[in-house]
């Protein structure tokens, strides 16, 4: 392998399974590419639905110990873990640039901020409390939280550290069993956070990696097998929607952290240089691959003009290369179906009358790489307007007055993130109360940390990561009657 690491036992190539590194049962494997070269990087067990049932059971019987501990021992293992995690920073962000594409400078930011999820959730395990209800005189109501049971996970690509700390925190936290699926373009960032996990001390069993390329298998045993009774998932809609129906059978609880079609509003009365910064960050960071990213811009008219010339000039600065230089500033998208699917978006765009104002091409570095584009001239009827572009593309939307940008935002089935521009007090309630969305940035677009609800409405999911709620998705809440007082 061609990742030069400090610490080279961080790279694994088989599934973690109760406590063991262990092959596919049938052999098989996967390769992992570099997609800013192509270059192949790893062959990685790719397990199916047999090994996705012993993990399970291998949850099930590690719990029983684990959810009896004194919180303060099972958040002293996970504070453990994420000292591992900050520690070993320089080697995970360079597994994760080399697999995944993204800046070492943005790996580096998703190795802090994936470990923020563990140290967040091993100070919040210890703060789950109940309630007492008073009633009649001869009883009292008492309420407690108890960790829901083995859950299972499947996780993108996009962010492959910090989509992995933020349901394995919580969940161990609060004394749950996790197994994991981890996007098969990148589990190598995950194989290493299990094995930090357990060098850290966790006990046998209780977080397991399954990597493979049968998602349906996997998946398919996960949301069926009756141990489980939690699935959370980030991913596409369409997939998330799948789980959700399987899971049916089970009456499992489910989390889903879905797409998102997130407006950019920029009104005329905004700081301008702030608006150009913050759309900037939105659209582009990790090559516009992130379900928050900035989907539309919506500015209006007034300051149209003014606003497309600075974004344009922002954005003609931008370095595109190989994520492990220095000098790059975007990275390569993750495949090369994916470069073509932004292309045909474009292409599309282009085709009923859009204005390309820079970029529209493939990337000169050919594979992966897409150049970071601006399309003006755009319209609501577009498939711009509709779909994820999940790419470097950021259509621009003109719009006349607020009620305008308060329809056009929320005429989509999606609900994640919005932001918008203003520098009016009134307008800022106005808009954001206004706007159906989970998460509202009023002037900032690096809207998340670890102590922030994280999540979506409408198609975009259920359930939130992160911050004093995102324990509450994996606990269960028992009524218990005192009678006879
Ligand atoms: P993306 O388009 O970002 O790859 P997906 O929703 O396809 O989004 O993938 C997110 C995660 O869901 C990945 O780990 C992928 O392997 C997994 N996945 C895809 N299809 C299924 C499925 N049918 N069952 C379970 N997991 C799936």
């Amino acid at each position: 392998m061609t990742i030069k690491l400090k610490d080279s036992s961080l790279l694994k190539t088989q599934a973690f399974v109760d406590g063991q590194w262990v092959d596919a049962d049938s052999g098989e494997t996967f390769a992992v590419t570099n997609p800013a070269t192509g270059e192949h990087l790893a062959n990685v067990a790719s397990v199916g639905a047999a090994e996705t049932r012993r993990a399970i059971a291998a949850g099930e019987r590690a719990m029983t110990a684990w959810k009896a501990l004194p919180p303060k021992t099972r958040c002293d293992l996970l504070e453990n873990w994420y000292q591992l995690i900050i520690e070993n920073t320089e080697d995970l962000a360079l597994i994760m640039t080399t697999e995944q594409g993204k800046t070492l400078a943005e790996s580096r930011g998703e190795v802090g901020y994936g470990a923020s999820f563990i140290k967040w959730f091993a100070e919040e395990g210890k703060r789950i409390y109940g309630d007492i209800i008073p009633g009649a005189s001869d009883r009292r109501g008492v309420v407690v939280k108890q960790p829901i049971g083995v859950v299972a996970a499947i996780t993108p690509w996009n962010f492959p550290n910090a989509m992995i700390t933020r349901k394995a925190g919580p969940a161990l936290a609060v004394g749950c069993a996790v197994v994991l699926k981890p996007a098969a373009e990148t589990p190598l960032s995950a194989l290493a956070l299990v094995e930090l996990a357990n060098r850290a001390g966790l006990p046998a069993g209780l977080f397991s990696v399954l990597p493979g390329m049968d998602a349906p298998a996997i998946g398919g045993e996960m949301t069926s097998n009756p141990t489980v009774k939690k699935v959370t998932f980030t991913g596409s809609t369409p997939v998330g929607k799948l789980l959700m129906k399987q899971c049916a059978d089970t009456v499992k609880r489910t989390s889903m952290e879905l797409g998102g079609n997130a407006p950019v509003i920029i009104f005329d009365d905004a700081d301008l240089d702030l608006a150009v910064t913050g759309a900037v960050a939105a659209k582009y960071r990790n090559s516009g691959q992130t379900c928050i990213c900035a989907n539309r811009l919506l500015v209006q008219e007034g300051i149209y003009d003014s606003f497309v010339e600075k974004f344009a000039a922002a954005v003609n600065e931008f370095r595109i290369g190989n994520g492990l230089e220095g000098t790059t500033t975007h990275g390569p998208v993750i495949t090369e179906k994916a470069a073509a699917e932004i292309h045909a978006k474009v292409q599309s765009a282009v085709a009923e009358g859009a204005t390309v104002v820079t970029g529209g091409q493939p990337g000169e570095q050919g594979g992966c790489f897409y150049q970071p584009t601006i399309l003006t001239d755009v319209n609501d009827s577009m498939r711009v307007f509709r779909e994820e572009i999940f790419g470097p593309v950021a259509p621009v939307f003109k719009f006349s007055t607020e009620a305008e940008a308060i329809a056009m935002a929320n005429d989509t089935e999606f609900g994640l993130a919005a932001y918008f521009y203003t520098e009016s007090m009134g307008r800022s309630w106005r808009v954001a109360e206004a706007i159906d969305y989970g998460m509202v940035g009023v002037n900032e677009t690096a809207i998340s940390s670890e102590v922030i609800p994280f999540g979506g409405v409408k198609e975009s999911g259920q359930g939130r990561e992160g911050s004093k709620y995102g324990l509450d998705d994996y606990l269960e809440t028992k009524y218990i009657c005192i009678g006879g007082l």
